[in-house]
């Protein structure tokens, strides 16, 4: 008897990001700034205290604190991850089991429904209006009628670059008895954050991650903030040493800047704004997409029929 892949794994392929010698690069929302000077004196300096034949520490305590003071919030609700994206994983494997149901609102970022699929999850997807905003009535009477377990979604949202109002999230979160995970990766371009409240919720979890304001995204660190409990489950479901030494080092280090961040974060901002403005320019000018969407984030989403042949340009 041999070894046979069930047929789900079968059909499983690689994540495979846009490769290529593009001059710029926007598809993957990364920051365009290179590393600050001070802080690449001060993480080398880092670097060479790490004692590198010993595990990190398991609970990355002084990242975890540094994020903390980074936003005005208590270590104790901080749990850290290898990336966020691990930390979806770590939620859905230990939140959900085979047949639960988790609902998200299309189109969203992908590896919700990814590592549900690998789970056994059933995912359910709800479609955003017509601007591409969540219809928050529509997901609590999803939620209610098809008995949901949990509703994952971004605010503000990659792919839309769209921003649901602090007020409407609240309703959603009060409204119903499932888990809510909200993924805040693009909330420092934006200003409707929950994270100083989140505690004071018993179904909430939220995503942070430092690969897209914070410029991290080679280090890989993101991090979940929610109540005691919940918190108690995502440091009991986490591998042990899920975030590095190195890793732990450098988001110290950065977290501590926190006016050379706000500095960079100004300046994507203004990049934003200018690439914003000229493909809204082009459009009126040319008529060459089919709408161009206003944006709470780091990128623009344009609607284009001819979107294969400018990735080819
Ligand atoms: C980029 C992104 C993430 C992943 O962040 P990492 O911390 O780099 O894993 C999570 N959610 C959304 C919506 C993203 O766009």
């Amino acid at each position: 008897m041999a070894y046979q892949l069930s047929e789900k794994l079968k059909k499983m392929v690689s994540y495979e990001p846009i490769s290529g010698d593009y001059a710029i690069r926007l598809d993957a929302n990364e920051s365009f700034l290179p590393v600050d000077e001070e802080i690449k004196a001060e993480f080398t300096q880092k670097l060479s205290e790490i004692p590198f034949n010993r595990y990190p520490d398991p609970l990355a305590a002084e990242v975890c604190r540094k994020f903390a003071d980074y936003y005005g919030i208590n270590a104790d609700f901080v749990t850290a991850g290898n990336g966020s994206d691990e930390l979806i994983s770590v939620i859905i494997g230990a939140f959900l089991s085979e047949g639960d149901k988790l609902l998200t609102v299309m189109p969203d970022f992908s590896m919700y429904g990814f590592y549900a699929d690998l789970t056994g999850v059933t995912v359910l997807t709800q479609e955003k209006d017509e601007n591409l905003n969540i219809d928050v009535d529509a997901v609590i009477q999803t939620v209610q009628r098809e008995k949901v377990n949990c509703v994952m979604f971004s605010n503000p949202c990659n792919p839309t670059g769209q921003g649901l109002p602090r007020e409407e999230v609240r309703r959603l979160i009060t409204s119903v008895d499932c888990l809510v995970v909200l993924d805040e990766a693009y909330m420092d371009f934006y200003t409707e954050s929950l994270l100083t409240e989140a505690e004071q919720y018993d179904n909430l979890i939220i995503l942070r991650t430092c690969s897209k304001a914070l410029g991290l995204a080679a280090v890989r660190l993101g991090f979940a903030v929610a109540n005691p409990t919940l918190t108690t489950v995502l440091r009991a479901a986490k591998s042990p040493y899920n975030v590095n030494s190195v890793t732990q080092a450098y988001g110290s280090v950065v977290l501590s800047h926190k006016e050379k961040e706000q500095a960079a974060l100004a300046q994507i901002l203004a990049s934003r704004e200018e690439l914003y403005g000229a493909l809204v320019g082009m459009q009126e000018k040319y008529h060459c997409f089919e709408r161009v969407y206003p944006t709470v984030t780091n990128f623009v989403l344009v609607e284009t029929s001819r979107a294969k042949e400018l990735l080819r340009n």
